[in-house]
């Protein structure tokens, strides 16, 4: 039987996680939880100090931290030092916002190829390294939430080739409605979440009450559950009363 590449890359990452586990409780860690902070405070410094000169194009993120704890405390990585932790350290917020733009930059102090941030990663399945583009890799894999799969490109709103600030990043070059919906760079809700809505909307929920319960805005909720908005995630539902105005 084939095993599905996403069942397997999560079953990667669960074996890693516990391996992880299993060999911090021979680590110095266990005994003396403190140090794990510690050392994530000192690899943090060692990263924003150095982040220039740290081949990110040439090493995973993982690689460089037990690369670096290595050289500075000859100590493993510490199991809650988690990914989004390791390329956070390698960002710098920006001191003014750019015109157009809401927010600061988050610009990249890590390697560059072809004038775009770059970083390692290695496919689980067959263990290949390929150098992706670090805003792609950081809407692909938020601090929350599950980990995603873009085959669409990055494209920088704010025109700051170094900002990997997700909000500044739009995936574009797909079909118009492949690129909206759940591929959206900023959409916020799975189209699994909206099929759950659906159904219960279906089985008497009214729009108001599975705003509350999700925390999706009320006229959005109406949005869909008439399908004007997000329609491949609910496509060949039948949503009750969509024919009506309300
Ligand atoms: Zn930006």
């Amino acid at each position: 039987m084939r095993i599905r590449p996403a069942v397997e890359r999560q079953n990667a990452a669960r074996l890693e996680k516990r391996r992880l586990r299993r060999s911090e409780d021979r680590s110095p860690y266990s005994k003396e939880p403190a140090l794990a902070a510690a050392n994530i405070r000192l690899l943090e410094q060692y990263i924003r100090r150095n982040a220039a000169k740290l081949r990110t194009d040439k090493y995973t993120l993982t690689e460089i931290a037990n690369h670096v704890l290595d050289a500075l405390v000859q100590m493993p990585r510490p199991a809650r030092l988690r990914a989004h932790m390791l390329f956070t350290f390698f960002t710098k917020r920006t001191s003014r916002v750019r015109s157009g733009q809401k927010t600061h930059c988050i610009e990249w102090q890590g390697a560059m190829r072809g004038g775009v941030p770059v970083v390692v990663t290695i496919s689980s399945q067959a263990g290949e390294r390929h150098i992706v583009d670090a805003r792609k890799y950081a809407l692909e894999n938020p601090p929350k939430g599950p980990r995603r799969n873009f085959r669409s490109k990055p494209f920088s709103l704010c025109g700051n080739s170094r900002c990997v600030n997700p909000k500044h990043i739009e995936m574009r070059g797909l079909p118009r409605e492949e690129k909206s919906g759940e591929n959206h760079g900023r959409a916020k809700f799975s189209d699994a979440l909206l099929r759950k809505v659906a159904r219960e909307y279906n089985a008497g929920a009214t729009a108001k009450e599975l705003s509350k319960k999700y925390g999706i805005v009320l006229v959005y909720v109406e949005q869909i559950m008439r399908k004007e908005k997000r329609t491949e995630a609910t496509a060949g539902m039948t949503i009750r009363g969509r024919f009506r105005s309300y």
